[in-house]
């Protein structure tokens, strides 16, 4: 496959200097909840003026609300090995680290791992593994996401594993698929391809073109949810995003489908990782937010991910920005939930449990949401995007989120999380459309009486 991101069209894009008036009929265009096009995008990613920033802001703002209403979706990553043949410069777990004591989880501690999730009150967990495995091929992390989905904790499981693995053939991510994984993700991390074969000089990952396809491969062998994701702070932000609007435009050319999320990680500090410590484009904190405001005015339907690298006030920005999903009470070593000790991949800015952060969400007048309904009802690739539209996600969306939050309240929430979020489902509940208020209540009661899992 040929490198379809246009690299000169992006660089003539970046001189782009923002026009005011051009600046507000694309934010009209943004509200109307229709995607952008890469110039768009671009004209978008030229504003530096406070008064239009401000505007960008409010409009993703409005495209979150509309789309995704007041739900934040929570998850946290389960590491299961560091093992690694690659040397990305930026990561504890590459190979020529050798103060990284390698480990790959046994069954058994994959177990308790997932257990230790399910006793925080997770339902969404993300497996991440380093590309080396103990066993030949796909085989182990095949067993490794059984394990998780036969994990228990009472009635409670793993209802959606997502996978952030190394790109694999057609034939294997078939496989992936039959063991009914949530997301695929892949980051490209960078999509300067010099930059690329600098950070990325030994190992199967110094292949760009194969990582850049890996999506492709992931849509031929079935999966229909996948994620992509950027590391910002190894190239240019402008130009990484608007590549990602180019791999964006190649997906749907060719499959009639975009990505399902898009994770923005920002380099942070790692061990024995020099170009961690010092991020060659670093992206401050105002960047990175006009970074989250102006991709969820450019695909307002694909989901966006934040985790544990950024600290609680990022966090809670990001919510008004447009982010939809984060992660919660990471840890980033395998083995990090059950023991402490081994390295982790990189350093988290937010330390706080599930609770806490929970606590902080509703402080925030979000609403914590561990729902997993629409992968269980096939609303997944076209269909959720068919689905997606203004409303029936809220019509959903909010519904789930109540059943879930309320199944949190009742097994995990300490007692403070209990008080500020019993006052929030009050508040909630009195916006679910009235058509499906008598279901709702009744669904709820049921959860009360000790039903798990209803969702609709
Ligand atoms: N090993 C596989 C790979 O590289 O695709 C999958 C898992 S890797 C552990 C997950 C992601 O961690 C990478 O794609 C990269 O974006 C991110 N990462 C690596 N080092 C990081 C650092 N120092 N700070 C923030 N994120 C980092
Ligand atoms: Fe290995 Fe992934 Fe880390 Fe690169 S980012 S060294 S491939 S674990």
């Amino acid at each position: 496959m040929d490198n379809f991101i246009p690299d000169s069209r992006i660089h003539e894009l970046m001189e782009r200097k923002p026009d005011p008036s051009r600046v507000r009929e694309i934010l009209q265009k943004s509200r109307r909840l229709e995607r952008l096009t890469m110039e768009e995008t671009a004209e978008l990613l030229a504003v530096t003026d406070p008064e239009l920033l401000q505007a960008i802001f409010e409009a993703a703002k409005s495209v979150k609300e509309d789309i995704y209403g007041s739900r934040l979706v929570l998850f946290a990553p389960l590491y299961i090995s560091n093992l690694c043949k690659n040397d990305c410069t930026y990561c504890a777990f590459r190979v020529s680290n050798k103060g990284v004591k390698r480990r790959a989880l046994s069954m058994d501690e994959i177990r308790a791992e997932a257990e230790f999730l399910l006793k925080t009150g997770q339902k969404r967990a993300l497996l991440i593994s380093g590309e080396a495995y103990p066993r030949d091929g796909l085989d182990y992390v095949l067993d490794a996401i059984a394990t998780v989905y036969s994990a228990r904790d009472g009635k409670n499981t793993i209802r959606r594993l997502n996978v952030n693995i190394a790109p694999l053939e057609v034939e294997d991510f078939a496989r992936l698929k039959e063991a009914e994984i949530g997301t695929y993700q892949i980051f490209q991390e960078t999509y300067h391809e010099p930059t690329y074969h600098e950070l990325h000089t030994f190992g199967p990952k110094a292949d760009y073109l194969y990582r850049l396809s890996a999506i492709d491969r992931a849509f031929q062998g079935g999966l229909d949810d996948v994620g992509v994701g950027i590391l910002f702070g190894l190239y240019d932000y402008r130009y990484e995003v608007l590549a990602l609007m180019a791999h964006i435009e190649h997906l749907e050319k060719y499959f009639g489908m975009g990505p399902h999320t898009i994770s923005v990680p920002r380099l942070e500090p790692a061990e024995g990782a020099p170009v961690a410590a010092r991020p060659p484009y670093p992206v401050s904190d105002e960047d990175f937010k006009k970074i989250i405001a102006v991709l969820r005015l450019a695909v307002p339907y694909t989901g966006l991910i934040l985790s544990t690298r950024e600290t609680p006030e990022i966090r809670a920005a990001s919510f008004d920005l447009g982010v939809s999903q984060i992660s919660a009470g990471s840890r980033t070593n395998p083995g990090g939930y059950s023991e402490d000790g081994s390295c982790e991949q990189f350093s988290l800015g937010d330390h706080r449990s599930l609770d806490e952060v929970v606590r902080d969400i509703c402080a925030h007048g979000y609403l914590p949401s561990f729902c997993t309904s629409c992968y269980r009802l096939g609303r997944t690739g076209l269909d959720f995007m068919e689905y997606a539209k203004p409303g029936a996600i809220k019509e959903k969306c909010l519904p789930n989120a109540l059943f879930t939050f309320e199944e949190y309240l009742i097994d995990y929430a300490s007692e403070e999380t209990k008080e500020i979020g019993r006052a929030l489902m009050e508040r909630k509940l009195a916006d679910v459309p009235e058509a499906i208020r008598i279901a709702v209540n009744a669904n709820l009661a049921k959860i009360r009486d000790g039903q798990r899992d209803l969702f609709m």
